[in-house]
C-alpha cells in the first residue's frame, strides 16, 4: 500500500506532474507513456485511484467501461484502430506492474509480437 499522496499517477490526476494528455473526462486521464515501446503507447487511467483490476469492485462497472471505450477513442483519434493494436494490464509482481495505480497501456503504430516474454 502506498499513501496516496505519494502516488504518480494520481499526482498526474491532480495536475502535479506533467504529462502528455491525449484525452481527459471527469473520470479518466489518457497520456503519453514517458517511455514509450511503441510509436503509440497511451496509458489510461482512472482518476479514482484504484491499485490494480485485481482491486476493481462491482461498484467500479462503468468506469472499466469507460476506461475501453477511451481506448477505442484514442486508437481512432491516433489513427491506428484500423491496423490495429494491444490493450495491456500488467497486474502485481508476475505481471510485472510498476505503478500500482490500475492502468492500461495501449500500443500501437507498429507490427507487435506475440505471446509476451
Ligand atoms: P507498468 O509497468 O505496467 O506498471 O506500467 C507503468 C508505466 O508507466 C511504464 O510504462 C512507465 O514508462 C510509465 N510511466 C511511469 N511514470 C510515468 C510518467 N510520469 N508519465 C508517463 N508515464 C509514466
Ligand atoms: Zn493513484
Amino acid at each position: 500500500m502506498i499513501a496516496l499522496e505519494d502516488c504518480i499517477f494520481c499526482k498526474v490526476v491532480r495536475g502535479e506532474l506533467p504529462s502528455d494528455k491525449v484525452l481527459e473526462t471527469d473520470n479518466l486521464v489518457a497520456f503519453r507513456d514517458i517511455r514509450p515501446q511503441a510509436p503509440v503507447h497511451v496509458l489510461l487511467i482512472p482518476k479514482k485511484h484504484i491499485a490494480s483490476i485485481q482491486d476493481v469492485t462491482p461498484e467500479d462497472k462503468e468506469l472499466m467501461g469507460d476506461l475501453i471505450l477511451a481506448a477505442q477513442k484514442v486508437a481512432n483519434d491516433l489513427d491506428i484502430s484500423s491496423s490495429g493494436y494491444r490493450i495491456v494490464s500488467n497486474v502485481g509482481h508476475h505481471g510485472q506492474q510498476t505503478v500500482p495505480h490500475l492502468h492500461y497501456h495501449l500500443l500501437g503504430g507498429r507490427q507487435l509480437q506475440w505471446p509476451p516474454g
